[in-house]
């Protein structure tokens, strides 16, 4: 874990600009932003990388911290809505094996959903076969 940049950032070791801290949880700004006020949601638990091995309190309290700042980041930037997201595995754009949830302003007309958002149609029948398999592994 010593080349995580943001156990760096936990550690005081890389500068961060934060806007939230408590015993458990960090968030400050991302670096390369999709928008000013883009900010990243993290555990100060450095033994973790993804929501798949991330412990349930870790993520209640992430999730806690995300929530309030929707709120603060949207009005703080006057943008017009925010996403939420989190990246999960390299497949699914993680960078940084760290957790983090990502809060984004978002501005009417930017445009950016496109990016975001590539949605598909289900060929037929094969919705109700992915029900099925996500039931199963529920059991
Ligand atoms: P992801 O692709 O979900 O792993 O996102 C990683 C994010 O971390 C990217 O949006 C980067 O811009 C951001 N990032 C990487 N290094 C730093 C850093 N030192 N300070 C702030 N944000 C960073």
């Amino acid at each position: 874990m010593s080349d995580c940049v943001f156990c760096k950032i936990i550690d005081g070791e890389l500068p961060a600009s934060k806007v939230y801290e408590d015993d458990t949880v960090l968030a400050f700004l991302d670096i390369h932003p999709i928008h000013p006020g883009h900010t990243l949601v993290i555990p100060k638990n450095k033994n973790v990388r993804n929501i798949f091995d991330v412990p349930l309190t870790d993520w209640q309290a992430m999730t806690a911290v995300a929530h309030r700042l929707a709120g603060v980041i949207e009005n703080a930037m006057k943008a017009d809505g925010v996403n939420i997201l989190m990246n999960n595995r390299s497949h699914a754009g993680q960078v940084v094996d760290h957790p983090h949830i990502h809060v984004i302003p978002r501005f009417k007309g930017d445009g950016r959903i496109q990016n975001l958002w590539h949605s598909s149609a289900y060929k037929d029948g094969e919705m109700a076969d992915v029900h099925k398999k996500i039931l199963s592994e529920l059991q």
